[in-house]
């Protein structure tokens, strides 16, 4: 049975549905008609206290399961999110507007990858024995911070929810998370599942708002750690409001990444990676290769072949299967992608195609793609979080490096070449966070995820994350007379 996009009440705390109406409505909009499919309602401030109480108090004897029956607990919230991936996939589409043709292989399934993960090592979380001299020795204790928030941005809505929750919980954490309030549907059905796989009440909660709520958690003293998915600006807000109480935190920010297309690189490779790192997600994707740096031999062969190839692109209804490019999030997002097509054009980069919002109800940009943009035009420089790529052409790879990295960001790079050695070289040299050599935009939970410079701090997924969602306590134990100076 599909679910209902408006949920039983705004929030999810200690095990239950809770509701204040007192709060801030929030109107769920579906970007492809502009229908008002839900309300939510922001949490007040006494809203919180009661999601963090809960959790402080869940916490406790999460903490003093043993790694394994918290990771199987993990697990079984990973199989019921697979069972229910269709349902899941669905409401992510309903609440993002991203086509159902991508919300069922990248959201709810990716969720599930990150409990299936984090469960199956939850049980090798240990420390390490260290031996001192005369029989003296040391050991480690990995200990939980105790509750994490997490704070999600709009277009992995339960992808963010699990990807935070999973390591957190895995660790011995509660968490308190805060949806995107564009997107506040499926991080409640991630709570939900988790009460069923046998989670305690009150270890993952979910309270709805707008950026004052995530404010709150980010300055609560009971809260030890804030990990945010967002942009720079408000990184760069949450990161210092955390400072105040010495919160762990981990940003997850945005990036304006380049991708680098050498002219002895397979074309339709390149073509395909350009395609996936400019418009998967109507191009709302952070890790995005947004500057695309084209040899300056091959630019006329490769637009060519991206025209061609963009011919096939399916633009229409997200919730038919053979969509394959959706709306914008949200009106403003939606206003921001046409106001830089605008400064693309009036800063003298060639409209390629596209370009153009579409008329009619829904929130259509179709794919646009600038030629002869050059590295000072804002097109260039700005995050954009829409389907715009900009083309630029370089001659050298010395040059190419150096203006790839020429950006406060560093989250992502990626390299097309069939030289192999020529590959990792420039790989080696770009600062970044997240790399691709021949492919682009795969995040597979084995391995880490995460920026440098302006796009972040800590990592998402694999056993790196667990570095970001624990501590490591050092017991030294004598084993001799101890010897003081008087
Ligand atoms: P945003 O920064 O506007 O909001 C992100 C979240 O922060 C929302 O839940 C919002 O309510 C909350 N927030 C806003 N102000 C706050 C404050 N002062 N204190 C605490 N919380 C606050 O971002 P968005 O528009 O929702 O998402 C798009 C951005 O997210 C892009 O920049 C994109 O690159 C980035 N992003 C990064 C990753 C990554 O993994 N690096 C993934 C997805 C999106």
């Amino acid at each position: 049975m599909a679910y209902d996009p408006q949920p039983t009440a705004s929030h999810f705390i200690d095990g239950a549905y809770v509701e204040d109406t007192s709060g801030t409505p929030i109107d769920v909009i579906f970007p492809a008609t502009g229908e008002v499919i839900a309300r939510v309602h922001a949490a007040t401030p006494a809203i919180v206290e009661q999601a963090v109480a809960a959790a402080r108090k869940a916490q406790v004897g999460w903490a003093r399961l043993t790694g394994s029956e918290r990771g199987r607990i993990l697990r079984r919230a990973a199989d019921i999110m697979r069972e229910r991936n269709h349902d899941l996939s669905v409401l992510e589409t309903l609440d993002t507007g991203k086509p159902l043709q991508e919300t069922s292989v990248a959201d709810a399934t990716s969720g599930a990858d990150a409990f299936e993960y984090f469960g199956a090592i939850a049980a090798g979380l240990t420390g390490s024995h260290i031996p001192l001299t005369g029989g003296d020795f040391a050991y480690t204790v990995r200990q939980p911070l105790g509750v994490c928030a997490g704070i999600g941005a709009w277009n992995y809505p339960t992808q963010i929810a699990c990807w935070k929750g999973a390591p957190a919980l895995a660790c011995g954490n509660a968490m308190v998370f805060k949806p995107s309030e564009t997107t506040p549907l499926c991080a409640l059905k991630v709570a939900e599942i988790l009460i069923e796989a046998g989670a305690p009440a009150g270890l993952y909660n979910v309270v709805q708002g707008l950026g004052e709520v995530g404010a709150q958690l980010a300055t609560h003293d009971d809260i030890a750690k804030v990990s945010l998915t967002g942009s720079a600006p408000t990184g760069k807000k949450v990161y210092a409001a955390a400072a105040a109480t010495m919160k762990h935190v981990t940003m997850e920010l945005g990036g304006k990444s380049p991708l680098v297309v050498f002219a002895d690189a397979d074309i339709d490779n390149a073509v395909s990676g350009a395609i996936l790192a400019n418009f998967y997600s109507s191009g709302q994707i952070c890790s995005n290769g947004t500057r695309v740096f084209v040899e300056r031999a091959i630019r006329p062969a490769f637009v060519a072949r991206l025209q061609e190839r963009l011919q096939s692109v399916v633009l229409g209804d997200p919730r038919e299967m053979e969509t394959n490019f959706g709306p914008m999030v949200s009106e403003r997002q939606c206003a921001i992608v046409e106001s830089y097509i605008d400064k693309g054009v009036a800063e003298g980069a060639t409209l390629f195609c596209g370009g153009k919002r579409l008329d009619g109800p829904g929130l259509f940009v179709p794919p646009t793609v600038f030629t002869d943009v050059t590295d000072d035009m804002t097109i260039a420089r700005e995050e954009i979080f829409g389907p715009v790529m900009a083309v630029l052409d370089f001659d050298s790879e010395e040059e190419v490096i150096s203006r790839a990295n020429a950006t406060p960001f560093g989250l992502a790079g990626g390299v097309f070449t069939q030289d192999i050695t020529r590959a990792h070289r420039v790989i080696d040299q770009i600062d970044a966070g997240t790399c691709y050599i021949n492919c682009y935009n795969i995040a597979p939970v084995e391995a880490p995820f995460g920026g440098v410079k302006a796009s972040g701090v800590g990592r998402e997924n694999s056993a790196e994350a667990l570095n970001h969602y624990s501590q490591v306590k050092t017991v030294y134990v004598g084993m001799n007379p101890v010897e003081a100076p008087y």
